[in-house]
């Protein structure tokens, strides 16, 4: 395995490596199928968010950072990933959430304001129109009573965040040397595009026989394509020794989003109760779900020939809660 890639500054906050582990489902009996278990990054911490949150954190309190803001969907896996642990680490942690603020907290929601996080909800035509301007009218009333904010963009998808899949693709690449597997298709969500862009960077490097498929749960796989590049291109930029070349190894799907980003839909909650039924595994209804059943669909129509596949588990257990009710249908 090569070596030789700079790592900028990082925190421990996951507990690393997670396992991977053979994973058996009824109608895959010609693969050989394994998951990554980035859901067992920590209990609450639990997910992909952590893994970036090494880095960007670690950015966060080098500039002297003393308040994180963050933003994204009442149940995003990302604002409850920040809000516990800039708890952790004795932040303040301001989050800017997209919708009307419920009668009772639920799920990822929950968990952040028991961490202490001060909420902000956004009607869902203004954030999407104007999340900039409030990342930073947030800041500047912060700052005017002393605080030293950091914003953290979506799903903590920048040139900083970008080092957590590529960390862990050299985490990944060296399970997988270690079963002997060279040539493996890796299967993961795609949302706001940096774990796909971690891996799929990481692992041409680390293990340069792997394709990467992106399942995308919001944008199409245009943005995708066009956002791995811009996160390296930025990556770069911040970087100045970084040498990773652009990736060509990743193939995005977008067949899988149903009506909408965090819109489920039947096929989807079925998988959701037959990979739990059968394997212990439980996957989310918004991400992990799709793409899990993305790939089923992709191997059944046979678009990929390979014989070892890792599904990549993000994580994102808490966004069951709030879909009890389709989920007991
Ligand atoms: C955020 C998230 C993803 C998507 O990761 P991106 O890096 O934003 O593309 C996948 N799964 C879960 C559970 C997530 O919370």
């Amino acid at each position: 395995m090569p070596d030789g890639l700079a790592y900028p500054d990082r925190l421990s906050l996951a507990q690393l490596p997670t396992p991977l582990q053979p994973l058996s489902y009824p109608t895959l009996s010609e693969r050989r199928l394994w998951c990554k278990r980035d859901d067992l990054t920590g209990c609450l911490l639990s997910g992909n968010k952590v893994r970036k949150l090494e880095f960007v954190v670690a950015d966060a309190v080098a500039q002297g950072a003393d308040t994180l803001i963050t933003c994204g969907g009442l149940q995003s896996n990302h604002c409850r990933a920040t809000a516990l642990v800039a708890a952790q680490l004795g932040l303040h942690c301001q989050l800017v959430l997209r919708g009307e603020q419920p009668s009772i907290a639920d799920g990822n929601l929950l968990l952040g304001q028991l961490a202490g996080a001060e909420v902000s909800y956004y009607p869902v035509r203004r954030y999407h129109h104007h999340l900039p301007e409030l990342l930073l009218e947030h800041a500047e009333r912060l700052r005017q009573i002393g605080r030293k904010p950091y914003i953290i963009p979506t799903g903590a998808s920048d040139g900083v965040g970008l080092w957590g899949y590529i960390a862990g693709a050299q985490e990944l690449a060296a399970q997988l040397n270690s079963l002997n597997i060279t040539a493996p298709l890796v299967v993961c969500a795609a949302g706001s595009g940096g774990t796909l862009a971690g891996l799929a960077a990481g692992l041409s490097f680390y293990c340069p026989e792997a394709h990467v498929l992106g399942v995308a749960v919001c944008d199409d796989a245009d943005y995708f394509y066009r956002r791995v590049q811009d996160d390296l291109a930025e990556c770069a930029r911040r970087y100045p020794s970084f040498s990773l070349d652009k990736p060509n190894n990743f193939t995005v799907v977008d067949d899988y989003i149903g009506p909408g980003y965090a819109q489920g839909y039947p096929e989807m909650f079925d998988t959701i109760s037959t990979l739990a039924r059968h394997t212990g595994v439980v996957l989310d209804p918004v991400y992990t779900a799709k793409a899990f059943y993305g790939m089923l669909q992709q191997l059944r129509l046979d678009k990929f020939s390979t014989r070892d596949v890792v599904f990549v588990h993000t994580g994102g257990i808490f966004g069951v809660y709030p879909e009890r009710e389709a989920l007991t249908r």
